[in-house]
């Protein structure tokens, strides 16, 4: 594993391309910012990170969208990695905290006839949609089942969390390792066999980590970049989707002194008053008084 809260992007001369991400500060703050408890808390942090890894083309900005319908209590999962550096996400439903987090329990909440929507996006890509039915497995093995079906690559997913007796994220990190075309098959079986775990947070050296792997001599690191938690709501962004807004709801908006909006993502509130909305309707051929 190489730093806390880092996208590193390396390629092997044995042809394996691997995205490492360590989102432990993201995963932190999206607990806090929606009062998460276990449960709910690492699974939108292993949602995070998969948003992170996914976006692999670093080099083209690639942006990545996930929409992952759980078909549990949980409801819809939403998270977004952009600019190569940023993520945001929020849970619809979060559980109550009655079920402390176990692998299996996350198993069961994230991939019970699901459906995960992952939109891809960069610099030579408009936006695109696709779309995986979830079988049983975690947050990683969703995620592989994805990248298998879309990419047509072989690849490997892990993501692992820790977390401490209250249920709080202490560390939060996962990668993504893919084949490339003129890759050594043999080698990728045998490292990212199914049966076999990385240790994704030892740094002692021992061979069954992740940093050890990507610190021999062979692998390159491509590019590297700070990751945290960033919404990309504001006063902006409100003025336009109210904009666009049949009249008649629009009208409904302007009943009292002021309307409230808060943000799903990071829970900012924002006061938008009546003289306001008046204003921006109007702006846009409204009539409004
Ligand atoms: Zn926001």
């Amino acid at each position: 594993m190489s730093e806390m809260n880092r996208i590193d992007h390396y390629l092997s001369t044995d042809g394996i391309r691997i995205t490492v991400a360590d989102v432990t500060d993201a995963a932190r703050r999206a607990q806090e910012i929606h009062h998460l408890p276990s449960l709910s808390a690492v699974i939108l942090g292993k949602v995070l990170n998969a948003a992170a890894i996914l976006a692999m083309d670093f080099k083209n900005h690639e942006g990545v969208s996930l929409k992952w319908v759980t078909n549990s209590p949980l409801g819809t999962i939403h998270a977004d990695a952009y600019e190569g550096r940023y993520v945001r996400g929020f849970i619809e439903n979060p559980d109550d905290g009655t079920i402390p987090y176990t692998s299996a329990e996350e198993a069961k909440w994230v991939s019970r006839r699901g459906k995960l929507f992952v939109t891809r996006y960069s610099l030579l890509k408009m936006p695109y949609v696709s779309a995986v039915n979830l079988s049983d497995g975690d947050t990683a093995s969703c995620v592989s089942d994805y990248i298998n079906s879309s990419d047509q690559t072989l690849s490997h997913v892990e993501i692992e969390a820790l977390t401490d007796k209250e249920g709080k994220i202490i560390r939060m990190a996962g990668f993504i390792a893919q084949l490339m075309p003129e890759g050594d098959k043999k080698l990728f079986g045998e490292l990212f066999a199914k049966d076999r775990k990385w240790d994704l947070f030892d740094e002692s050296g021992k061979e069954a980590s992740l940093s050890t792997l990507l610190h021999k001599e062979n692998y390159v690191l491509l590019g590297s970049a700070p990751v945290s938690f960033r919404c990309t709501c504001g006063e902006d962004r409100i003025k336009h989707s109210l904009q666009g807004l049949p009249l008649v709801e629009q009208q409904g908006l302007l009943d009292d002194d002021h309307i409230e909006i808060e943000c799903h993502y990071c829970g900012k509130k924002y006061e938008i008053s009546r003289e306001t909305l008046v204003k921006w309707f109007n702006e846009k051929g409204g009539n409004v008084q």
